[in-house]
């Protein structure tokens, strides 16, 4: 029976000068001998036997295995044939170093997609048929050569192939370990053909079946040619059948394959993926901080910058026109032919007085209306709408032994009227709890939100403090610097006085309670006693300024004083006198105004305060409020003022810059460590090339190699993905503790999870197109060529 035949084989190389290795050679083997080929060196008995197992091309003639011609393969034809029906043996051995023995005697089994528990089954029987069960989990530089030439033997066997090829196996083996070897060969030889090529004439003597001796690339003897006969019969019988099953590596094969490869070189491994974590650590922090940074912003935008409110004030203002006037102001808007920023060698000379205008704001009825309307027009968008009256509460306190006046007019100068109303400790609470509660936290036992027009609540700054002023108008005298918040909570030492109780009426004039009077209307039973329901203070990280320390009280509270002091005696009488009906004094108009406004007769607001809920919001409120200026005349129109604005703007900027530089600086890193990756993979191949020969020569297709690689390289990058984020996170802690010391927030370099894993993803990909490149050269590689490299 006859398993190969070789028809007028001829193979050249041509490097640099021609050489004709193998010059027409005809042979045929039978389905079980073995065959020693003998022949000097350069006579081309490796080329013979590369051609045979497919790791090489022959040039012209014909190989005919089981009767099928091969002049048609494909190099997939070829991969299957080698891994299914081929064994090697080299004399160098060619085992995988960084491999076990048994995982060396595995791989071809992995090729041919043999299922793990039965590939390690198989393994460990063939290494014990050449008597190596003890060594199974050592390295092969563990071993010596005869057992290093076994573990070859038995990788050649694991895939029970019908062909044997052996490239001098003995070459490199002393006498008496040679003869354990080719034991195992003629043991093999019983079953499959085995074709060995020899420099040991007599070790071929003593076992060949068939001895074959090579000249200059030609065949000059054959112990045992194949008869014509013996051809006709093989032929008829397996030409049809012959078909060799494709091997395939598995993409999870290649893995595990890679990553055990990777785990061998456990140091290099984690070096290549620190390398190319830099540069996903550069991106990770950047994404952190400007992620943290906006967080930030946009809380500050509605925690701190929504306290800034837009303000609707009265009074008269100057108004600069040279850009668009607020409120759709118009004026004498001289800044028309004025370009910004002239780059020419020009100076102007203008009238300022032309391009400002005064104005006063007259809050109407009507305005108040429009503003009434602008919660359900435009729905969210603002946190709370809040009127300033100019309306006195006649307040009494009892914080200790007698009552007081608590005084609620701020000193006309000095620090009352920088402040505002910061002096009077005295100020009404947005309507809106949610809000409130969004911005400050409750603090002491038993503290709750006032329900009602008699209940209140204390607020203190962010050390738990309060002026003495504050607690001296409460009537605290005592000389104490601390106080426990439950002294305070449920206490009732407030009291409001109506007008009419509080002013007594002497003829026309009317004068105010005296000091003297206070412990009786404290005690009496008209009024509205106010009772502290609980302690507000900023949260930790709101930097509101919403309500400043001292007292807060409720909008039915505001109503009720209205609504009281507006039907009081002293109000009505005001009304209709031209005189201070409390002096006697004349007054002009204004003082008429204020002096109604005081005492509760005139209840338009002296000020709305609206805060939006965020920056956007803002801008439409402001639309809103342009809106009623749009057909009124320039003296009817109200126009606003927005602290905020400026403020957030700068901050805006500069976000955006410093997360500019910071990218740029992070894509740069992110470069580098993803050349350095490629330039790693890069040298692997260089290194691992005799590996990518001997997987070749087990059956590996280029796929399979380039698989290989690409799965490492997957793996680095998913490693040095989660060690840039891993790391990331903890930098985060010492970035977050500097930038809390410097700056005071907390908590800025915040890593999203998102931003996280698509970052692990990106490091994968980024890795996988830097060693792409390689692994392409390594799946390239002539497999001859790579077995020969050292
Ligand atoms: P042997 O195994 O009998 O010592 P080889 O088959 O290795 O001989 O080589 C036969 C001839 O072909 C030699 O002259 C060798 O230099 C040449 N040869 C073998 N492989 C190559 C190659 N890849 N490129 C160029 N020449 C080669
Ligand atoms: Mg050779």
């Amino acid at each position: 029976m006859q398993k190969l035949k070789l028809e007028k084989i001829k193979k050249t190389y041509n490097s640099g000068e021609v050489v004709t290795a193998l010059k027409g050679i005809s042979l045929g083997f039978r389905e079980n001998e073995l065959v020693s080929i003998l022949g000097p060196s350069g006579c081309g008995k490796t080329t013979l036997l590369n051609i045979i197992g497919g790791l090489d091309r022959y040039d012209s003639g014909d190989l005919v295995i089981n009767g099928l011609s091969t002049k048609e393969f494909k190099n997939s034809d070829w991969d299957a044939y080698r891994n299914r029906s081929i064994g090697f043996v080299f004399q160098s051995y060619n085992l995988i170093g960084h491999q076990t023995v048994l995982q060396n005697v595995e791989i071809a089994m992995t090729l041919s997609g043999v299922s793990t528990s039965e590939r390690k089954q198989r393994a460990k029987q063939a290494l014990t048929e050449v008597g190596l069960a003890e060594h199974l989990n050592k390295k092969p530089n563990q071993l010596s050569g005869g057992q290093m030439q076994r573990v070859a033997i038995a990788r050649a066997l694991v895939n029970d192939p019908d062909i044997i090829l052996a490239d001098e196996p003995t070459g490199a083996l002393d006498s008496h370990t040679s003869i354990q070897v080719m034991d195992i060969l003629k043991e093999v030889a019983k079953t499959r053909l085995v074709i060995m090529v020899t420099h040991n004439g007599e070790l071929a003597e003593e076992y060949s079946d068939r001895i074959i001796r090579f000249l200059d690339g030609e065949v000059q003897s054959d112990s045992n040619p194949i008869a014509e006969a013996e051809t006709e019969k093989a032929s008829q019988q397996t030409a049809k059948e012959q078909k060799f099953k494709k091997t395939s590596m598995s993409l999870i094969t290649a893995t595990a394959l890679s990553f055990k490869n990777l785990l061998t070189k456990r140091g290099r491994t984690l070096i290549t993926a620190f390398a190319g974590s830099i540069g996903i650590i550069g991106v990770a922090l950047v994404l952190a901080l400007s992620n943290g940074l906006s967080t930030y912003m946009n809380s500050m935008q509605s925690d701190t910058l929504s306290s800034f409110p837009i303000t609707i004030g009265t009074g008269e203002q100057i108004i600069d026109l040279t850009e668009r006037g607020p409120g759709g102001l118009e004026g004498n808007n001289d800044a028309a032919g004025y370009t910004e920023y002239p780059k020419d060698n020009v100076m102007y000379s203008y009238d300022s007085e032309k391009n400002s205008t005064k104005h006063s704001n007259i809050i109407t009825e009507d305005y108040l209306n429009y503003i009434g309307k602008l919660e359900t027009e435009l729905p969210n968008a603002v946190n709370n709408i809040s009127y300033r009256h100019g309306v006195n509460i006649n307040l009494l306190a009892k914080g200790q032994g007698t009552a007081v006046k608590f005084e609620t007019t701020s000193a006309p100068s000095g620090m009352g009227m920088m402040m505002g109303n910061n002096s009077t400790y005295l100020q009404e609470l947005p309507e809106n709890n949610d809000f409130v509660l969004s911005q400050y936290d409750l603090i002491g036992e038993g503290g709750r939100m006032p329900a009602g027009k008699n209940e209140v609540v204390l607020v203190v700054d962010k050390y738990n403090r309060i002026d003495k002023a504050f607690f001296e108008k409460l009537g605290i005298t005592e000389d104490t610097e601390n106080y426990k918040l439950t002294d305070f909570i449920g206490k009732t030492i407030l009291k409001v006085i109506p007008n009419d109780d509080y002013y007594t009426r002497n003829g026309d004039l009317f004068t105010a309670a005296a000091p003297t009077d206070y412990e009786k209307l404290y005690d009496s039973d008209t009024g509205t006693k106010l009772t502290i329901t609980g302690i507000l203070r900023s949260k930790e990280d709101v930097s509101s300024s919403y309500l400043s320390p001292g007292i807060a009280y409720t909008t039915a509270l505001t109503a009720d004083v209205v609504e009281d002091a507006q039907k009081s005696e002293i109000a009505t009488v005001q009304k209709d006198s031209d005189k201070d009906v409390m002096l006697g004094t004349p007054l002009d108009n204004k003082a008429k105004d204020n002096a109604l406004i005081m005492l509760g007769a005139d209840t338009t607001p002296t000020g709305i305060n609206i805060y939006p809920k965020v920056y956007d919001s803002k801008d439409k409120v402001k639309e809103y409020l342009d809106q009623y200026n749009d057909d009124k005349s320039d003296d009817n129109k109200l126009i606003y003022s927005d602290m905020a604005e400026m403020i957030s703007s700068i901050t805006g900027t500069l976000l955006d810059t410093v997360t500019y530089v910071l990218t740029g600086f992070a894509a740069i890193s992110l470069l580098v460590s993803t050349i350095m990756i490629g330039i790693i993979t890069y040298v692997s191949v260089i290194e691992r090339t005799k590996e990518i020969g001997i997987l070749r020569s087990v059956g590996a297709r280029k796929k399979d190699i380039s698989r290989l690689f690409n799965a490492e390289t997957l793996i680095i990058g998913f490693t040095a993905g989660m060690i840039g984020v891993g790391l990331s996170y903890l930098l985060e802690i010492p970035i977050n503790t500097i930038i809390s010391n410097l700056a005071g927030i907390s908590g800025v370099a915040n890593l999203n999870p998102l931003h996280a894993a698509v970052l692990v993803a990106g490091s994968m990909i980024l890795t996988l197109i830097a060693g792409f490149i390689p692994s392409r050269m390594a799946a390239k590689k002539d497999p001859v060529v790579a077995l020969r490299s050292e």
